[in-house]
């Protein structure tokens, strides 16, 4: 327990700068996990490729550089107990915990995958307890009701997703539209491992969230430049001198130094912090656009649309 607890505040200390934590959050966080009441986590998966998991574990597997540590550090230090890819449970003993975790309540609940709600919800399957299968709807709708906390990981639970896109025949819908409760929206496909930390640290911390108007966390989603609160990725972008002049890439042999509006990018549209660390790497560059490739949008509710991602783009929220 006491090696857990210190290697999830060692990643939470290297990452601090990019994750946006504080040294007094990292104090309190020290305190926080130290609390045998404090919070556990239910991690439930949904309409969706898993990918904001992955994303996730190898984001902290990365930074400690212990792969199989991942699984301890995650259940033990933030008090995971329902995670269906690095949980040590199986079967009816899935809905068991599920089950105290509904009489104990006050957990924060991880949403990852949007809710399928056609055909009775039953095209998604979250668990079998007590020979009963139990939809992912269902047990959403349940879960959401004792929960301290309802945080969305990733873009399908936010707002539906590549899952909802198109034809969606099974109706998968967001969380909020289904369950109709307030939700912390970690949009991004994936989501940015480091902002769902933020998260789950300033909840456990206690911390107030400010939230935008589509619900996710100001501090994550609004970029700032010295004194200038930026709303769009376009506006502090490294091509905006060339979509200023012009000088707009026409091809992906071209990209160096032009804008790739012509190419599909989605900036104008789109709000996040995106360039300050993606895949695991900080500093300025490892991110979509800083590797020449268009930002297609992933952390709107328009993503992804019915329009191809490689041709301009032409409406937006
Ligand atoms: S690359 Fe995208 S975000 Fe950057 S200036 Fe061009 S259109 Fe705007
Ligand atoms: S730059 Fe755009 S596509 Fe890339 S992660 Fe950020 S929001 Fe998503």
């Amino acid at each position: 327990m006491e090696l857990s607890r210190r290697r999830f505040l060692e990643y939470c200390s290297i990452a601090a700068g990019t994750i946006g934590l504080t040294p007094g959050d990292l104090a309190g966080l020290n305190e926080a996990l130290a609390n045998p009441a404090a919070p556990e986590v239910i991690w439930l998966h949904g309409s969706s490729c898993t990918g904001c998991s992955v994303s996730f574990l190898n984001r902290i597997s990365d930074t400690m550089g212990e792969p199989a540590s991942v699984v301890e550090v995650l259940t033990q230090a933030i008090n995971l107990t329902h995670h269906a890819t690095v949980m040590t449970f199986a079967g009816e003993s899935c809905g068991a915990v599920l089950e105290h975790a509904v009489k104990r309540g006050n957990y924060i609940l991880v949403l990852e995958g949007g809710v399928p709600t056609a055909f009775g919800g039953f095209c998604c399957i979250a668990y079998s307890y007590k020979g009963e299968e139990v939809t992912y709807a269902a047990a959403v709708s349940e879960l959401v009701q004792h929960a301290s906390h309802v945080v969305c990981a990733g873009t399908c639970s936010s707002f539906g997703g590549i899952p909802a896109a198109g034809i969606n025949p099974s109706n998968v819908v967001s969380v909020q539209a289904h369950a109709g409760v307030p939700t912390i929206n970690i949009s991004g496909c994936p989501a940015n491992p480091n902002w769902v930390v933020w998260a789950i640290v300033q909840l456990l911390l206690g911390n107030p969230v400010e939230l935008d108007a589509d619900n996710r966390p100001v501090a994550l989603y609004r970029i700032e430049r010295g004194q200038n609160p930026w709303e769009k990725i376009h506006q502090s972008c490294p091509h905006k001198s060339a979509y200023n002049s012009g000088s707009l890439a026409a091809d992906f042999n071209d990209t160096v130094n032009k804008c790739l509006v012509d190419l599909g990018c989605r900036g104008q549209w789109t709000k996040a912090k995106c360039d300050r660390c993606w895949n695991g790497i900080e500093g300025e560059g490892h991110w979509c656009i800083g590797v020449n490739s268009p930002c297609h949008g992933c952390t709107e509710p328009t993503f992804p649309g019915l329009q191809s991602f490689f041709r301009p783009y032409t409406s937006g929220s």
